[in-house]
Order: C-alpha cells, then structure tokens, then sequence
C-alpha cells in the first residue's frame, strides 16, 4: 500500500555548519528545489532553520523523494504525516503508520519524540512512553531497544502539528549547485567523465559541458549518446548546457607530424586548450576531466604534467585517485553507467596509436605544436565553429527518425 504522506522534510547536511555561508548556501539549494519542483505544481516550500519543508498538497511523496535525493547540500530525506498536536490524534496516527509498516517479528523498536512546542502538555520523555505504549499492545513482536533499535517511530511535536515519521533516506550531501562557482567539464562518452562532472556539481560547481566529436568519423550516434549523458548529469542540476566542438580539422592536422606515439598527447592538450577558451567565454574558472590516475597511457604522471601544462586554469580531476571499480560503482549509482556502456565510438579512439607515449617530452610536444602549420588557427576555428545546446532535466530527448529506427538501446 502507498502511504499519503503531507510533508516531506529536508535535512542540511555540511552547509548548516557553514556559519555566514549559510544563508547563500540555502538559497542556492532552495532555488534548485524550486525548479525541480515545476513538475509537481501543488507542492509548496517551506523554509525553517536548518531544514526545508515541502508540503505535498495531494503530490505523489513517491514520486518526489528520488528527485529531491539529487538535490545537492541535503544531507537526508524523509517523509512525514502531519496530525493536530493533541496526544489521541497522534497515538491513532502512529498506530496507523505503524500498522502499515507489516513489521515481522521480532522487532526491536522505539519511539523518539521531540517536544519542540513547549506549550504542548506531556514531556518529550513523557511522549516516548504515551506514545510506545499503544504501539507495543497492538503488535506483540515488538521489543523496545533505545540503543540500537531497527525501527524507530519520530513524533515531532509542534504548535501547529505534530509530524510522524521514521525514514530517513541519504540525500545527495555535498554543497548546493553553484555555490562554489562554475567549471567546464570535459564529457567524453566514457564512464569516467559524467562521474567527474556528478563529483564537480556536487562540491557545489555549476557544470557546463564540452564534447569534442570528429563528425563525420564519428557517428551521429555518439553525438547522442553524449546528449543523453549531459540529460542524465541535467537531472541533477535542473539544466545543462553542452558545447559540442568539431574536432576533425584539428585531429586532421596532427596526424601531419607523424608521431603517432604523441597523438593522444597532442590531442589532449588541443582539447584543453580549446575547452580554456569556452571556459573563458562562459566565465568559468576551471577545468574538470575524467582522469584516473594511471588508468590509460595519457594519464600517467608524465603525461598528465605534459597535458596539464596546456592550460591555465585549475584543471580538476575528481576522480584521480579512485580505483575503476569504485568510478563503475558511482556511474550506476548516478544512472550513466548503461549509457556509457554503449559502443559508439569517441574522436580519439579513431586516431587511437598502437603504443601511445606514456612519458611524453614535453620539449618535444612544444617543437610539434609550434611547426604544425596554423595550430592556432585550428583551435579558434573549432572554438568559432562550437555549437551549443541547453539540456533541461524535464526534457524528452528525440533524435532523427534514421536513428530512432536503428533502435540503439
Ligand atoms: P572517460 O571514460 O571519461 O572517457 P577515459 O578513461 O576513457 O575517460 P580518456 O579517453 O583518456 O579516459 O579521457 C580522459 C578525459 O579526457 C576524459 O575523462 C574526459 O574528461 C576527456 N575527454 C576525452 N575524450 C573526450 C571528448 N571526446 N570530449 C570531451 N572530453 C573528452
Ligand atoms: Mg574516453
């Protein structure tokens, strides 16, 4: 049985102790609730100290508690039933919300009320007993555990209602979107770059997308597969927008220096290059990449100390020291590993060497760039030639007939 529920409360988890942060922290987070919220029209919000309520006015509880679990800055969720503040109303409710639960024996169990309105006549202590009392009658199986109880019934008793609850699911944590600024993330359609972008987004970065795509080496497909990834990283910042760069004509030119152990050396570095100017243009102050430590060739030290140096700007790898198996476990958390997943291909794995360089010179990588017959001209082009798109968590995502048939899930 689906329980109706009126309220769902809100937790703040690290910005509640962020002291004049605060304020900005909650407005922030406040915001992004508010635009996930366009879907569910009657809900309200509401703000208290440390906390948010939503009052549901007949929404599906159901339906918003995944959605606000996205919500970054929130440390936990839970929703609860509202009744007037007089000690039968709440006993008959919490006998009611228990008798739903179908508790199987034995349960250890507890009631942890709260008396915040102090006008109200029986103590917390008080509450815990008058309340427990009727619960224990009613259902033989449980056993009351203070200490390590695996149910525990919440009664919050306030002046104008007391709320009734005892999930208490994880909400995203982190710091509300955008307030520690905006980054450029540069989204392959691998599995590590949307979990970087996720990570970014939820220390409190607002992330825009860069997809660097080799049309027409690279299938309208893969295109695709980048839009659905940057909907899913949508969904949990109400908005993306995603740049998607032509990379051919620059690729093109680098197979002229005909080292192909240095190909994806110069690659990268092209790649950051061009991602610092749309940075530039959209006043973003850092760059966020996918990069493992040691995972593939270019991300070796030596080949990240040679990338690197190819940009001013902070270059952020969240996922630097995690293992693969710890990224793989993140991507199907935040619903992009089945995407990634998809075989279409990238830009760079068509120009992909046999052995690429694992200790590039960087000496030598600054000779190539600087005889390769108009470089920077290539990069303006591709920042000049960039098309961009805002992808909005609601949207539904069509794409030509030719694809739809080709049915690629
Ligand atoms: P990912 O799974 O994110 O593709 P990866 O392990 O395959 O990572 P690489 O292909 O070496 O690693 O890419 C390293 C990082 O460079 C990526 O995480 C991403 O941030 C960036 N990158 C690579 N290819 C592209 C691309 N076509 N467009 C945008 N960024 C890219
Ligand atoms: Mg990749």
């Amino acid at each position: 049985m689906i329980r109706t529920y009126d309220l769902i409360l809100l937790r703040f988890g690290e910005i509640a102790i962020k002291g004049k942060n605060r304020k900005r922290f909650e407005k922030a987070a406040y915001m992004h609730i508010q635009s996930l919220l366009s879907a569910f029209p009657k809900a309200v919000i509401r703000k208290e100290f440390g906390r948010f309520y939503i009052e549901l006015h007949g929404e599906s509880a159901e339906r918003m508690v995944p959605e606000l679990q996205k919500v970054f800055g929130i440390e936990s969720v839970s929703p609860v039933i509202a009744v007037p503040s007089e000690l039968s109303a709440i006993i008959a409710a919490a006998r009611q919300y228990l008798s739903e639960y179908n508790l199987q024996a034995p349960t250890l169990f507890k009631v942890n009320a709260r008396r915040v309105w102090k006008g109200f006549e029986h103590s917390s202590h008080e509450m815990n007993r008058l309340v427990s009392g009727p619960l224990l009658h009613d259902q033989i199986h449980l056993k009351v555990d203070v200490h390590h109880p695996d149910f525990e019934l919440r009664v919050e008793v306030r002046e104008d209602q007391t709320y009734i609850f005892s999930e208490v699911l994880p909400g995203a944590g982190g710091y509300p979107l955008g307030t520690n600024g905006k980054a450029v993330l540069l989204l392959s359609g691998g599995i590590d770059s949307p979990v970087a972008g996720w990570s970014a987004m939820r220390r409190g970065l607002e992330v825009e997308c860069v997809h660097f795509h080799s049309y027409p080496f690279t299938s309208k497909k893969a295109e695709e597969k980048v839009i659905r990834l940057a909907h899913v990283l949508a969904s949990y910042a109400g908005s993306i927008r995603l740049h998607l760069v032509p990379f051919t004509e620059v690729q093109t030119l680098f197979t002229q220096a005909k080292q192909d152990n240095l190909m994806i050396t110069l690659m990268r570095r092209a790649m950051l290059r061009i991602a610092s100017n749309i940075a530039e243009q959209e006043s973003a102050l850092a760059l966020v990449t996918g990069d493992s430590l040691g995972q593939v060739a270019s991300q070796t030290l030596p080949s990240m100390n040679v990338i690197g140096r190819a940009t001013d700007l902070p270059l952020l790898r969240p996922l630097v020291m995690m293992d693969k198996a710890e990224i793989i476990e993140l991507s199907k958390q935040i619903g992009t590993f089945d995407l990634s997943i998809l075989p279409y291909e990238d830009c760079c794995s068509l120009f992909i060497p046999k052995s690429p360089s694992t200790n590039p010179n960087l000496r030598i990588i600054n000779k190539i760039e600087s005889v390769l017959p108009g470089l920077d001209d290539h990069i303006k082009a591709a920042v000049e030639g960039t098309r961009t798109i805002v992808i909005q968590a609601g949207d539904k995502l069509t794409f030509d007939q030719e694809v739809e048939q080709e049915q690629w899930f």
